[in-house]
């Protein structure tokens, strides 16, 4: 099943129509089993500008730094032992084709594979405030990555791909920045999940975001930081594009 959310309400994706389950996107999400074998009617055309965030309210948001080897070595660190965690604040979520609205620093953007617990994976980009993000003692992680919109994700959640080889790409204003495989993590996502099922209670329609290959801004000799206009299309395969300007910052 494909699940993406029009007008608040989720709907099931059927090619190139749509079917309204009449139901809040996370009612849907916790009803996952049940949904995916049931028939579904088309309601209506599908039309891709109106996708909404597929995930508008989980429980919790985690996400893991440091997944891929060559992402690790373009920022200076090495690679951890167990997967290092920290967490996207829900209030950040943002649909396949709203605006990012920067935020005065350096914004960077990370394509990631997003696990939806209980339901299947979407896209997402895991925008990063780098100043924040490494200021202080306690470098400020889950901050630098929660500002308004910095969790864009989609265009809908399925379950109709395995998340362990899956070509996934970032292209900012036509230029290819990252281009890598799933497989290529340090922790691949049956094994992020079994690390954090064992210390967190997860829920249906939690999210994790894995990690980001190599090809950040960050990673640049002349950092290309996000600007006013930029336009990032995300594409992971098997799942969708989204497509995302980023505006200001005002
Ligand atoms: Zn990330």
């Amino acid at each position: 099943m494909r699940l993406a959310v029009i007008d608040g309400t989720a709907h099931a994706v059927l090619g190139d129509e749509v079917a309204d389950l009449k139901m809040a996107p996370m009612e849907a999400l916790r009803r996952w089993d049940e949904l995916a074998v049931a028939d579904h009617r088309p309601t209506g055309a599908l039309d891709l500008n109106r996708l909404r965030c597929p995930v508008p309210a989980p429980s919790q948001v985690f996400a893991i730094g440091l997944n891929y080897r060559q992402h690790a070595a373009e920022t200076g660190s090495t690679l951890p032992e167990r997967p290092m965690v920290f967490t996207k604040f829900p209030s950040c979520l943002a649909g396949p084709n709203d605006v990012i609205p920067l935020v005065p620093g350096t914004v960077d953007w990370e394509v990631e594979l997003v696990l939806v617990v209980g339901c299947g994976v979407t896209a997402g980009q895991d925008i990063s405030e780098r100043t924040l993000q490494k200021a202080g003692a306690s470098p400020q992680f889950s901050l630098a990555k929660s500002h308004r919109g910095f969790g864009p994700i989609g265009p809908w959640v399925t379950d109709e791909v395995d998340g362990a080889d899956l070509a996934l790409s970032t292209t900012v204003n036509g230029e290819v920045r990252q281009s890598n495989r799933t497989s290529d993590m340090v922790f691949p996502p049956a094994e992020i999940l079994d690390y954090l099922g064992g210390i967190c209670d997860l829920r249906p329609g939690d999210l994790v975001f894995t990690g980001t290959p190599e090809g950040v801004a960050m990673g640049m000799a002349s950092p290309a930081w996000l600007a006013d206009g930029d336009e990032i299309v995300t594409e992971i395969e098997g799942i969708g594009i989204m497509t995302n300007r980023c505006v200001g910052p005002r």
